[in-house]
């Protein structure tokens, strides 16, 4: 039984997108607005793993993100000369079908989702968002920034981590916190043999990384401390880049003299928070990072959101009401959500102070093994994590 029959979705990012697709392939009208007037999505890349794949294969998407990227399986680790570490084996979590790794630029992901939308004929209005959102029991009232009014059976919001809804609903008890430490990213040419991810850790500090995009793009990444989350004027960003890199040697060294344009630099301080309470009130539902954002180290925030789309899409098709389905879709995506924010978070302050004792392969394998259970109760069970050489 479908519960609600309209929907208005607040975000037009990763979770907003998947959460029209899931709720129209159900049969429900929904509608998204997105606060900015033109994509605001950079040009640098993403990560993403097999559970994100299994999620986007639920909404009909997964080959067509895998055309867009660069599938890969595992990733190599080296100290800051550039000496060989050791291997990861890939991690297959998305039923052994999909890659274990994929690399993509954001734009490529964006519109995958985007012509799917646009396919189903989903009304999106760009630069718009609300001013008011009242709650009458049985319908959400909206009044939006253009002046016009509607009501919806369901409000859902994939605001981000910086959500306005999320202070509308629960004030200021959820603020997001930075955690000490930002993101560095520059895209540049990729080598032929550069097939899987590479990663370069100098202890104490930050850890960079090269990550393969397309046929002829890779990323650079560099993830360190950055104390008291300083501003940085946007002509000073490749020079504060190059500065930061320049303890490595090896590939990094060789692609430092490419981090040339400050404009296509893109830092990004890291913020985390985890909402620990029903994400909704009433009618009005949070969705995505809005309700828990996680930092980059596991490479898990959009899968976490394109899974809560299709898990609230099946509440919202299969409880006896609202708030049941509500709040099973809390109940089933809590536990996941909550291991990925704070291990996320142990990582990072790990790379902070790396003789805090965090036995790192072993929180990343614990929690693989959550990830990998299957996102329905009634799915078929997913093979288990399976673990081979490089
Ligand atoms: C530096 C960095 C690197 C990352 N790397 C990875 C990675 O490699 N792999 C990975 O899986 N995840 C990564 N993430 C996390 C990932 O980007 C997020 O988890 C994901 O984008 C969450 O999707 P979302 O839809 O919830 O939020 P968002 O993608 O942030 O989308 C929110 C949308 O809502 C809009 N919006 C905000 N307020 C309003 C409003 N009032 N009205 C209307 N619209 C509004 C925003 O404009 C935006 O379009 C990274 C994050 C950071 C910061």
């Amino acid at each position: 039984m479908v519960l609600v029959n309209t929907a208005l979705i607040i975000g037009g990012g990763i979770g907003g997108l998947a959460t029209a697709l899931g709720l129209k392939r159900k049969g429900i009208d929904v509608e998204i607005v997105e606060r900015m007037e033109q994509s605001q999505v950079y040009h640098v890349g993403i990560i993403v793993q097999g559970n994100f794949l299994h999620a986007l294969g639920r909404l009909g998407l997964a080959e067509k993100a895998i055309a867009a990227g660069f599938p890969y399986d595992g990733f190599h680790n080296y100290d800051a000369n550039g000496n060989f570490l050791f291997s990861q084996p890939p991690i297959y979590m998305g039923d052994g079908d999909f890659p274990a790794f994929l690399g993509l630029t954001r734009p490529a992901l964006h519109e995958v989702q985007l012509d799917a939308v646009r396919e189903e004929g989903i009304p999106l209005r760009l630069g718009v968002t609300y001013e008011k959102l009242e709650d009458l029991g049985d319908k959400v009232s909206v009044t939006f920034t253009d002046g016009s009014t509607k009501s919806y059976d369901i409000v859902i919001a994939a605001d981000g981590v910086n959500s306005p809804t999320r202070k509308l609903l629960f004030g200021d008890k959820y603020e997001p916190a930075f955690t000490g430490q930002g993101v560095w990213r520059y895209n540049i040419p990729r080598p032929a043999d550069l097939k899987d991810m590479m990663l370069f850790r100098a202890k104490p500090g930050g850890t960079a990384g090269l990550v393969p995009l397309t046929k002829n793009t890779m990323y650079l990444f560099y993830v360190g401390g950055e104390s008291g989350n300083p501003y940085f004027p946007p002509e000073t960003l490749a020079k504060e880049l190059q500065d930061r890199i320049a303890v490595y040697k090896g590939p990094i060294e060789s692609v430092r003299p490419h981090i040339t344009d400050p404009k296509l630099v893109v830092y990004r301080p890291l913020f985390a928070t985890l909402v620990r309470e029903p994400w909704h009130r009433g009618r009005i539902v949070l969705l995505g990072d809005a309700c828990h954002a996680s930092t980059p180290h596991m490479g898990q925030g959009a899968a976490l959101a394109v899974e809560d789309a299709v898990v609230l899409a099946e509440e919202l098709t299969t409880a006896k009401d609202i708030d049941t389905a509500l709040s099973n879709h809390f109940n089933r995506r809590f536990e996941r959500c909550k291991q990925v924010v704070e291990g996320s978070m142990a990582i990072g302050a790990h790379e902070l102070d790396p003789n805090d004792g965090l036995d790192v392969p072993a929180l990343f394998g614990r929690v693989y093994q959550t990830l990998a259970q299957p996102l329905s109760p009634t799915a078929p069970a997913r093979s288990s994590l399976v673990q081979e050489p490089v």
